[in-house]
């Protein structure tokens, strides 16, 4: 492999100190922030490209009825379960969530919880395997609460005409 030439180095690492200086101060994105501090490590995973539930939990802009309140979409912050609807809360704890609609146990989403339990979040996003797990599971239960968030506003409006 050619080298790359030291003034092309010296380019990226000016780009990249830029990029590192406006994450910090930007008032954005603070929970993303708290997760992946530094560019440089979001850089080194060239292989991940986050699905989109992975997206809504590191954001924390997803499915999840904390966020919604906060956006006074939905009355309250609770998750049906009675416990505060975070990410945390509904990708990884929900008693809720391991359960399908017929009332059987989700074998996947626990085998998932079980390999992500009490494992820090910014651990999980520097193992690949780990990573893996945490896009697979963000993404069935988001697409799950989006289904019962859909179905929530259509009865609503069925109810109102
Ligand atoms: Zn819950």
């Amino acid at each position: 492999m050619r080298e790359i030439p030291q003034d092309i180095k010296d380019i990226d690492n000016k780009i990249n100190q830029i990029w590192q200086r406006n994450w910090q101060n930007s008032g954005k994105s603070r929970r993303l922030y708290g997760i992946i501090p530094m560019i440089e490590q979001r850089l080194k995973w060239t292989n991940w490209n986050p699905d989109k539930g992975s997206m809504h939990f590191l954001s924390g802009h997803g499915p999840y009825k904390s966020k919604l309140h906060e956006l006074k979409i939905v009355e309250s912050p609770e998750c049906s379960c009675g416990q505060l609807s975070t990410p945390e809360h509904v990708i990884l704890h929900c008693p809720e969530n391991h359960v399908k609609a017929d009332g059987t146990v989700d074998a996947r989403i626990v085998d998932l919880r079980n390999e992500l339990k009490n494992v820090d979040i910014r651990e999980i996003i520097e193992d690949d395997i780990k990573r893996t797990s945490l896009d697979l599971l963000a993404t069935i239960i988001s697409y799950k609460e989006k289904e019962i968030y859909m179905r929530r506003m259509r009865r609503n409006i069925y109810d109102q005409e």
